[in-house]
């Protein structure tokens, strides 16, 4: 699974599923992308493609035994689905973690397509995801920004 997960984040089939979403205004989204790592960016078109290895996602291909949150059933007892909003929003065991982006992003902090629009909003998202650890195994490091020198070297 390991391997699998590595692979998704660059494939050019995964490439191709983003292009097909018409309904999202990918020019502004792919301009706020410019100045992001790589693993940002494929943590970004994850977001924004709904495919990321989360369990919701994971157990659809087979790739995982089910689709609930391992970590909501420790904490809550219970079997929630881990969708990307849960994860993002939701899930109990990065409330903690999540303080900073309920106070950046307030209001609209539940909106992942607003978020995705707002280079400020982004780079927050991309914050949290770094802090909680859960998708490093497939995308490494996000929480590591570019400098600006080499921010320059891309533009
Ligand atoms: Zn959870």
């Amino acid at each position: 699974m390991d391997n699998w997960k590595a692979n998704w984040a660059t494939s050019p089939r995964k490439a191709k599923m983003d292009t097909l979403d018409t309904n999202f205004p990918f020019n502004k989204f792919r301009t706020s992308l410019r100045s992001l790592t790589r693993p940002q960016c494929s943590l970004l078109f994850q977001l924004r493609s709904n495919h990321i290895p989360l369990n919701k996602y994971l157990n659809r291909i087979g790739k995982a035994e089910d689709k609930f949150c391992i970590n909501y059933k420790r904490y809550r007892g219970t079997e929630v689905p881990e969708t990307v909003i849960h994860y993002l929003f939701e899930c109990p065991s990065y409330d903690y973690k999540r303080h900073s982006l309920d106070a950046k992003l307030g209001r609209s902090s539940r909106d992942l397509k607003a978020i995705l629009l707002d280079k400020e909003a982004i780079r927050e998202l991309i914050r949290f995801v770094g802090r909680t650890k859960q998708l490093k195994p497939s995308l490494g490091d996000v929480s590591k920004f570019r400098s600006m020198a080499d921010y320059q070297q891309y533009r």
